[in-house]
């Protein structure tokens, strides 16, 4: 199956890297600059082409999540470190700033408590606003109190990953694009063996291996022999779409609403070029709501003074996440293999052997791009 073999050759790596979304870009970038040999396995014919290219770019300010948890330290943190990083590289960003907004008086209880997370989560800056305040700030907006977050930015998120990927490469990483990860073994020695599929499968020993397969990290995790079942989440698939709105946007910061279990809420966010877009809304695969009408009702009930005006998000932009999304078509069906004990036969080429291309998608090895592209 996928035209792996027990005679497909056998190739060894150091450290591989599943994926090449940002996580994965920024896990391999880490291995290379720690002096580790790092392979990128991506089953697409480009990098980041999954929920990394399929999200809101917000540069979140650590608003929301529980204070003591690893989200709330790392979202805080990891703010401060994207925009050093954003700096030094060049990569289009802009600290816009954020309300989320109360449009009626039971609502505010919520972005009371959102205020006091906020503030215990260290975002110091989160300041609670009344309406007229909001207004000033906004005058397009339905508010009657709001959460002002001026730290909450936009980032171009494909150039993030560019620029992650040419760090890591600079650092020696090489990065093979068309290349599935099918699934595998844990070997005796704690070493992992990986079935890749593409145009010249092979099986490849690693000493590390980083899965970051995004959506389909459960199911590449429970294709491998030897990890524990119990330890590989359950994957509950869940789709968004984004509405862009054509013309000039009505505002000039991020607006939210009060923000629901499964999500931050159907928002309105801008792009670097100024574009409005709505979204994402929430529809869980087993669900029927039409997301046409959810999206509308949700972002209409803050922009009531607006659409008034006869203005309305006008074309879908893009749908994320779900198996009827083009990235499910990276879970490839579990492939039949028979591991074989030929020794290894040989390590990956150097930079100098392989493809210069990080978009073409070619056989095999030849899909990896060099190591010293920045
Ligand atoms: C609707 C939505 C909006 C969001 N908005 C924001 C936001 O505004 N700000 C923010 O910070 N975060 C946001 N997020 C979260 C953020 O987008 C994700 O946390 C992040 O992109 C996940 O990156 P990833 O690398 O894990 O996954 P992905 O980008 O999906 O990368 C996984 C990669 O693995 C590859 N892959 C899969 N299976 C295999 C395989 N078997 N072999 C080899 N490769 C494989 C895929 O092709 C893909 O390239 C949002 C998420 C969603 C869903």
């Amino acid at each position: 199956m996928h035209g792996l073999t027990n005679t497909s050759p056998v190739e060894a790596a150091d450290a591989v890297v599943i994926g090449a979304g940002v996580v994965g870009l920024a896990v391999a970038r880490a291995l290379a600059m720690a002096g580790r040999e790092v392979l990128i396995l991506e089953s697409q014919s480009s990098f980041g082409t999954g929920v990394s290219s399929r999200n809101s770019e917000v540069i979140h300010a650590g608003l929301y999540y529980p204070t003591g948890t690893l989200k709330a330290e790392l979202c805080v943190r990891g703010r401060a470190l994207l925009l050093e990083f954003a700096r030094t590289f060049g990569v289009p960003h802009r600290v816009t700033g954020k309300l989320v907004v109360a449009t009626e008086h039971p609502e505010v209880p919520a972005i009371e408590r959102l205020w006091a997370q906020a503030k215990a989560n260290g975002v110091h800056e989160a300041e609670l606003i009344d309406g007229a305040a909001a207004r000033a700030k906004e005058p397009a907006l339905q508010a009657v109190a709001a959460l002002h977050s001026p730290g909450t930015g936009i980032i171009d998120s494909h150039a993030l990953m560019t620029a992650i990927l040419g760090q890591a490469q600079a650092h020696g990483a090489q990065l093979a694009l068309c290349s599935p990860v099918l699934g595998g073994a844990v070997q005796p020695d704690g070493t992992m063996m990986l079935h890749v599929g593409g145009d010249e499968p092979m099986h490849l020993q690693a000493r590390t291996v980083v899965n970051a397969a995004g959506l389909c990290a459960p199911a590449v995790a429970s294709r491998i022999q030897g990890v524990p079942a119990d330890s590989v989440p359950t994957a509950h698939f869940c789709k968004g779409h984004y509405f862009s709105l054509q013309g000039r946007a009505p505002f000039s910061r991020l607006v939210y609403p009060v923000h629901t279990a499964a999500g931050l809420g159907t928002h309105l966010t801008l792009d670097l070029g100024g574009q409005a877009r709505f979204g994402p809304d929430v529809e869980w695969l087993s669900a029927t709501a039409d997301g046409l009408t959810a999206v509308y009702r949700t972002s209409c009930r803050w922009t009531t003074r607006w659409t008034s005006a006869g203005r309305r998000p006008s074309s879908r932009t893009y749908a994320a996440i779900g198996p009827d999304c083009p990235q499910a078509r990276c879970c490839p069906p579990t492939p039949v293999f028979a591991p074989r004990s030929r020794p290894l036969a040989s390590r990956p080429p150097t930079s100098s052997s392989v493809a210069r291309s990080t978009t073409a998608c070619r056989p095999g090895w030849a899909c990896m791009a060099s190591s010293r592209q920045g």
